[in-house]
């Protein structure tokens, strides 16, 4: 028989799953299987009796996260398939594309036409397999003039509904960052390495962040900001181009574009850990200082 996941068993190992991935961990369940250990996991699972306890199987592992434990049970059943031999090919991770030339900067008073120019060439998007389930494409919001852009990783339901980003629980907590910074939202700009919903809002596929990027590049090239800061591992990793673990980028300020670049927490990360928030309030004061702001006195 298949083995599925309890959804108790299942929901904790998304957290931790969630949890490695804002730790800018994303790859360790992609790792191929050693077939003798594969076809040793197979043969111990066949000897052991059913216990409430279920298997992961490798399938599981390369699930994109939110997907249905169950999606895979047309596959063979018994143990041994448990690790089918042909699905244990994983390809390389690719490199991450060059990043395009900055493009010439648009006056001031261009920039929302700028914007909007990128908007249309983006149109009613198929390039990558995202468009299939978007409600909504989320192109990004705020001032085109802003000093300070953040980058969030791609767009959750609410957004996918509204067509906006960063509208749900996490855009209240980074409504509420912006603010404890002394700004408006509708003074700093944000958008997403993605601008379509990843299913099940998982980490968005090498494809997509490669097909959606370069519009993200020519957006920060026509904004300009003066700090730009990445919300979360995915945004890191797509706008310096390398993965990293968050730990080694934050707290630094990177040079990226012509802009300060800053990397801190995910708003939803913060939202599973607020204990993290002291740490993402340290990041975005790196970013007030750059940009010269004193946070707002308190009432
Ligand atoms: N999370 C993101 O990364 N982006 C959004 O727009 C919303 C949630």
């Amino acid at each position: 028989m298949a083995h599925l996941l309890d959804p108790e068993t299942r929901e904790a190992l998304l957290t931790r799953i969630r949890f490695y991935r804002d730790l800018g961990l994303t790859e360790f369940y992609r790792r191929p299987v050693d077939p003798a250990l594969a076809a040793q996991f197979a043969a111990e699972s066949e000897e052991r009796p059913a216990s409430g306890i279920q298997t992961l199987c490798a399938p599981s592992f390369r699930r994109p996260l939110g997907e249905r434990v169950g999606d895979h049970e047309s596959q063979p059943a018994s143990a041994p398939h448990a690790y089918p031999l042909e699905d244990q090919h994983i390809p390389p991770r690719k490199p991450f594309p060059a990043a395009p030339e900055i493009s010439a900067t648009a006056p001031a008073a261009d920039r929302a036409a700028a914007l909007q120019l990128i908007r249309d060439e983006i149109g009613e998007c198929t390039r990558c397999p995202l468009h299939k389930g978007r409600n909504k494409l989320v192109f990004g919001d705020g001032s085109p003039t802003a000093r300070l852009m953040f980058v969030g990783e791609g767009p959750g339901a609410d957004e996918d509904a509204q067509g906006l980003p960063f509208v749900g629980k996490a855009g209240q907590l980074l409504n509420n960052m912006i603010a404890a910074m002394g700004l408006r939202r509708e003074e700093v700009y944000i958008a997403n390495v993605v601008k379509c919903r990843p299913p099940g809002n998982r980490v968005p596929e090498q494809e997509e962040g490669a097909t959606c990027t370069p519009f993200l590049f020519r957006q920060i090239d026509v904004i300009r900001p003066q700090v730009l800061v990445a919300l979360g591992a995915t945004a890191a990793t797509w706008l310096l181009g390398a993965r990293q673990p968050l730990a080694g980028l934050r707290g630094r300020v990177h040079a990226f574009r012509g802009a300060q670049l800053i990397v801190t927490y995910h708003p939803a990360y913060l939202l599973r850990d607020p204990r993290q928030k002291k740490e993402a309030w340290a990041d975005l004061q790196i970013a007030m200082r750059e940009l010269g702001l004193k946070p707002p006195a308190k009432a």
